[in-house]
């Protein structure tokens, strides 16, 4: 493999507190060293990244992949490719596939699979068999065969006793838990956040304390059984405050958001006419939810942005309202969708380097994973970005299978323009260089 000389890059890395010009040296997959006019000895490739960031590599730790069961959506190539494009270099896949990934022998598919693709895979087993919320799912046995949390994403876990039961056993096995926080009962039948614009659409809406009562009963539980649980797709007010409660009392929770519910409310459903590109689960929420989200990330509450990709075929979607499945691929937009907020200075207190912690430091370190860090002799793992390039959303262009996006069409200034994953550049300007078929 050809060893790698970025050269004069401002080069990010939360990891170790590093905002500066310098250059990195990559040789056989690992970051050799990173300083000041680092000599190129070895006759590497040199990238010139003068007036580019370059930051340890993104790695989004909530994606649905689709594979195995519903390729046409999605599969683990096209998946990693739109991550590479977007500038990940790691995610996480859920295991709400078909089927269910809640067997060490699916665990193993995933990472025999994905082993030659654009980005890397980590997969999330389920924590309960078939997604079914009835019977724990073998969760030692999967952590053997590599599975970096458990998740039943998609469902909530209703059975009280059984979360006790799978946080009391996760913290055994020091396994983390992901949960989807919905009351089933209080959302029954909803499209979209209950509120105002519900009423005036006439559309059954979802109320916050579908999520904010599940959350809390996680929040109790967890006190009795101790161990790790991480919170996907917060998004409301009171669930923020329930988290920052929780951190405060020494729990071991952690939190993501993703970007659409940091950027956009439920008024998108009204204003894009009824676009079933703005129906996901968790709902949009409102401006007063919104606002509190952006607080929570900028004072830590939320520890990680999460695009939550959930690509689905434009078959699927081009159905009434009512009838659509829920979701929003994310991969190809979610860091310029970030950046385009920093840039355009709407939130005062976004520093760059946080927002890349939320994107790669802290979703590694709450995964258990190599990655978010430059330190000499961690994984080639990165990112290169040009802040000052701009796109337009246009999800034909994207390598996704999917277009599910509200976001077509917007303008955004920052783009990544180089993804490296163990030494070996997978995107450059764009186009994904290494497929691994
Ligand atoms: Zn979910």
């Amino acid at each position: 493999m050809k060893s790698l000389l970025i050269k004069g890059g401002r080069v990010i890395d939360p990891s170790r507190n590093l905002d500066d010009t310098a250059d990195i040296l990559i040789s056989n997959g690992s970051v050799e060293a990173v300083g000041k006019n680092l000599k190129n000895s070895s006759e590497a490739e040199v990238i010139n990244a003068d007036g580019l960031v370059v930051t340890p590599g993104l790695i989004d730790m909530h994606v649905h992949l689709r594979d195995p069961g519903q390729e046409y959506k999605e599969d683990l190539f096209s998946g990693s490719r739109a991550a590479a494009a977007g500038g990940f270099t790691a995610v996480a896949a859920m295991a709400n596939t078909d089927p269910v990934g809640d067997d060490p022998a699916l665990i193993n598919y995933i990472q025999d699979r994905s082993r030659h693709a654009a980005a890397r895979v980590y997969p999330v087993g389920a924590l309960t068999k078939g997604l079914e919320g009835k019977e724990m799912a073998e969760l030692g046995r999967m952590k053997k065969a590599g599975a970096v949390a458990f998740s039943d994403d998609g469902k909530p876990v209703v059975n009280s006793m059984l979360m006790r039961n799978a946080l009391h056993y996760a913290t055994g096995i020091d396994a983390l838990i992901i949960v989807h926080e919905e009351d089933p009962f209080l959302a029954a039948g909803g499209m979209m956040h209950e509120g105002s614009v519900s009423s005036i659409l006439g559309l059954r809406g979802i109320p916050a304390a579908a999520e904010e009562a599940m959350l809390a009963r996680d929040l109790i539980i967890i006190k009795i059984t101790g161990g790790r649980l991480h919170i996907a797709h917060v998004s409301t007010a009171g669930s923020v405050e329930l988290v920052r409660r929780a951190k405060s009392e020494g729990l071991q929770v952690t939190a993501e958001v993703t970007p659409h519910h940091l950027l956009l409310t439920d008024r998108a459903i009204k204003n894009s006419g009824y676009s079933t590109n703005t129906k996901v689960n968790p709902p949009l929420r409102s401006e007063h939810d919104r606002q509190a989200l952006w607080e929570g990330l900028l004072d830590g509450t939320i520890d990680a942005i999460a695009s939550d990709h959930a690509p689905h075929h434009p078959d699927d979607k081009d159905v009434e309202y009512d009838f659509a499945p829920c979701g929003i691929a994310g991969l190809e937009t979610t860091l310029s969708l970030m950046l385009d907020e920093y840039s355009s200075g709407r939130i005062k207190r976004l520093a760059l380097p946080l927002l890349i912690e939320k994107m790669s430091t802290a979703p590694a370190g709450i995964l258990g994973i190599p990655g978010g860090t430059l330190q000499p002799g961690s994984p080639a793992d990165l990112t290169i970005i040009d802040l000052n390039r701009t796109m337009t959303v246009n999800p034909s262009d994207w390598y996704s299978k999917s277009r599910n996006t509200p976001f077509a069409g917007r303008r955004l200034t920052g783009v990544p323009i180089c993804t490296i994953v163990g030494g070996r550049i997978v995107m450059k300007e764009g186009v994904v260089t290494e497929n691994g078929q």
